[in-house]
């Protein structure tokens, strides 16, 4: 299948589908696109969108979050899953960055406390930067599709950047994300409304379900 086709046709159903991809279409400065994603680990799409609109209503630069105590950043992102780690994390991150230029390479996000790959490729994308962000609904529907054979996010990231042309880099997250909350799910898949079903080998061989 043409790969602008796939990601189109992901979009599409994702839309028609209303799915809660909390940073698609909203408008966010870098710094937040940054604690948005640092908060949205392990948590539902809903509940990261709560923290982060009240989180951002109360807080308007990464000085102030880098001036807020504790248990008032708590207090805001209480929707979250380990919301006190997270706080802790998120006022280190703004303490770190205040003042500073905002980082611009995977390995300056790197040295960030609680960001990973999946969230640094989140924010270079986001910054109009060639990376591919994979998370588990990245990882797991490369593979379903037949896209990739990996296990580990990594690889499947490394793989995704050979067969997808660079211009689609930057829509793959949301598009795939918006597609495996409404079609593709985790567990029993939308098999027979899926759009693409005849491309897709874990369909095609049934061997996934
Ligand atoms: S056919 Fe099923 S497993 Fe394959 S991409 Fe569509 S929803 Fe996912």
């Amino acid at each position: 299948m043409d790969l602008f086709e796939l990601i189109d046709l992901m979009e599409s159903e994702a839309k028609k589908r209303n799915a809660p991809i909390f940073l698609h279409n909203v408008k966010l400065e870098p710094w937040q696109i940054l604690i948005a994603t640092v908060l949205s680990a392990r948590t539902r799409d809903e509940q990261t969108s709560k923290a982060v609109a009240k989180l951002f209503s109360k807080v308007n630069s990464i000085e102030e979050l880098a001036e807020m105590k504790v248990d008032e950043i708590e207090s805001l992102i209480r929707s979250v899953g380990f919301y006190r780690v997270k706080a802790r994390r998120i006022k280190e991150i703004a303490e770190i960055l205040r003042g500073r230029k905002f980082p611009e390479t995977i390995e300056e996000l790197l040295e960030l406390p609680g960001v990973g790959r999946k969230t640094a490729n989140i924010v270079l994308a986001y910054l109009g930067k060639p990376a591919i962000a994979v998370d588990t609904h990245v990882h797991r529907i490369a593979n379903r599709l037949g896209l990739v054979e990996t296990r580990k996010p990594e690889e499947t990231e490394e793989e995704l950047k050979k067969i997808f042309p660079i211009e689609l880099w930057d829509r793959l997250n949301s598009a795939f994300v918006g597609f495996g909350q409404t079609l593709c799910l985790p567990r029993n898949p939308k098999c027979e409304e899926c759009p693409i079903r005849n491309s897709c080998k874990s369909y095609n061989s049934r061997k996934d379900f």
